[in-house]
């Protein structure tokens, strides 16, 4: 079967007044139904090379690649007028805070209600009796209550799976969630993490899940692309890890806090990053 996603030796970089920052160099990688963890600390390129694939990066970025190709779309020459009917339909993003994902001045039905009168071609009464179908479907326990709710009313778990409900309407085929589990604590994170799960088998998607937590990564994902100052440091089967043979991922593996030995931060950096160059 062919890859959802094909990204070749794409870099990123951010001008500035000293030149242009490589904040992405150089990633090869692709994307089958699947669930492929991105891990990394903070400023590794996570986040920058989600939403290159998303045509999402910030005015001025540079992209350059040999090739990254969606599906049958070449994302490196789609215009941003065929972007606008990409996103959220064919390839969707989960960030970290869903408030930014919703709209902030419409109620949660009226959102999922019109994501479900677009792609079902409904009416207004059909579609409302669907969107408290979804809200069930992500155990949301009254839907009638939540219907109503704005955004900035919801907790960030309930967000979540707000956002999960639009992509089982949607039906994407591959999904980039951007720590979407970070801000939550952990039995809510379990119970969407679980929704997800259950979106990306039921659906058969791919799914690219940014985080640094490696435990999280390791136990939800099938793969794991190890990055490191914008590079791929390897990608690996999440069940090889343990045996994962780069000085760099085995750093990783060494720095995870256990309950004997608790830590705030991986303190890997402080390695010597030699085999990074050549
Ligand atoms: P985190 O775990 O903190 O989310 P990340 O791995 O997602 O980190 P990125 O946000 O992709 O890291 O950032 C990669 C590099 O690109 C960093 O050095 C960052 O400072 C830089 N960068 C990101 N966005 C911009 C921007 N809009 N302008 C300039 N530099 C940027
Ligand atoms: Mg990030």
């Amino acid at each position: 079967l062919d890859p959802i996603l094909t990204v070749r030796n794409m870099s990123v970089g951010f001008p500035s007044l000293s030149g242009t920052i490589p904040a992405v160099r150089d990633v090869s990688f692709s994307v089958r139904r699947e669930k492929i963890g991105i891990i990394g600390e903070s400023g590794s390129g996570k986040s920058t090379t989600g939403r290159a694939i998303m045509r999402l990066q910030p005015p001025g970025a540079i992209v350059k690649a040999d090739a990254l190709r969606f599906e049958e779309i070449d994302l490196l020459k789609v215009s941003e007028k065929d972007m606008l009917s990409i996103r959220g339909r064919r390839m969707a993003m989960i960030l970290q805070d869903p408030k930014y994902s919703l709209n902030p001045v419409m109620t949660v039905g009226e959102q999922i209600g019109e994501t479900v009168m677009l792609h079902e071609k409904v009416s207004r009464r059909v579609a409302r009796e669907r969107t408290l179908g979804m809200l069930e479907r992500v155990q949301i326990r009254d839907p009638r209550r939540v219907f109503d709710l704005y955004p900035h009313e919801v907790s960030g778990g309930m967000g979540q799976r707000i956002m999960i409900s639009m992509m089982l309407i949607a039906s994407p085929s591959l999904i980039i969630a951007d720590e979407p589990t970070s801000a939550l604590d952990v039995t809510v994170r379990q119970q969407v993490l679980s929704i997800l799960d259950d979106l990306v088998t039921e659906r058969d998607i791919g799914l690219i899940f940014i985080s640094h937590d490696l435990n999280l990564v390791r136990s939800f994902c099938d793969r794991v692309i190890i990055m490191y100052a914008g590079r791929i440091v390897e990608t690996i089967a999440a069940a090889d890890l343990d045996h994962a043979k780069h000085p760099y991922t085995q750093g990783l593996l060494n720095a995870l806090p256990s309950l004997d030995h608790p830590r705030d931060r991986l303190d890997v950096l402080a390695r010597d990053p030699a085999w990074l160059e050549g």
